[in-house]
């Protein structure tokens, strides 16, 4: 399953389109899902972390309705549930894979686990969201149509909407600055919870 998570994640950053363009300079801005790079200033590249929460959220939905239902994995999906029970769950939510004591081992408690990654990403998407959502009532049934707007842009690598839809919910350069603030987690969590 580890396999199968890390093909499904690089996967889904492939399929999304990319953009290469040619500049003053000859040089190239490339655009690929929702992170952009400027290479005339190497140090730009907005949303980077952005890109991976997305991504990730979309693994880890895809994995839940189509790689856990192959037969294939029955054994290690059954020593994952095992696990989780055991540990009484929710802080367990994310954990998808539990390898049993038949498998290559190596910690001690012969077990080895995997969780799905970019956790502090995909928390900030998470919050970004719901503020989007409890704002936008009158538009979105549920949080999830918010999330779907993200997805499916991401996958056309289409800035304009999701832009919009933050700058008229919170104002005028929030996309800009959420962009800015990206290479630092911790700064854009704070820029978040402010808005
Ligand atoms: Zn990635």
């Amino acid at each position: 399953m580890i396999l199968a998570h890390d093909i499904l994640h690089e996967l889904i950053h492939a399929k999304s389109r990319h953009y290469a363009r040619k500049n003053k300079s000859l040089q190239f801005d490339y655009k690929a899902g929702f992170r952009l790079t400027d290479l005339e200033r190497y140090d730009s590249e907005y949303f980077k972390n952005f890109e991976e929460g997305i991504t990730e959220e979309l693994v880890k939905k895809y994995f839940y309705e189509m790689v856990i239902k192959e037969e294939i994995f029955e054994k290690e999906l059954a020593s994952t549930r095992s696990f989780k029970d055991r540990q009484g769950a929710p802080c367990q939510e994310d954990l998808y894979l539990a390898l049993g004591e038949d498998y290559f081992l190596n910690d001690d408690e012969r077990r080895s686990f995997a969780r799905f990654c970019y956790q502090k990403q995909r928390e900030n998407l998470h919050i970004l969201i719901t503020k989007i959502y409890l704002k936008n009532q009158n538009r979105f049934g549920k949080r999830e149509e918010v999330f779907d707007i993200f997805a499916g842009c991401k996958l056309r690598s289409d800035l304009i909407k999701p832009g919009l839809l933050i700058d008229r919910t919170f104002g005028k350069g929030t996309f800009r600055t959420l962009g800015e603030v990206d290479s630092d987690l911790t700064l854009q969590r704070k820029f978040i919870y402010s808005l």
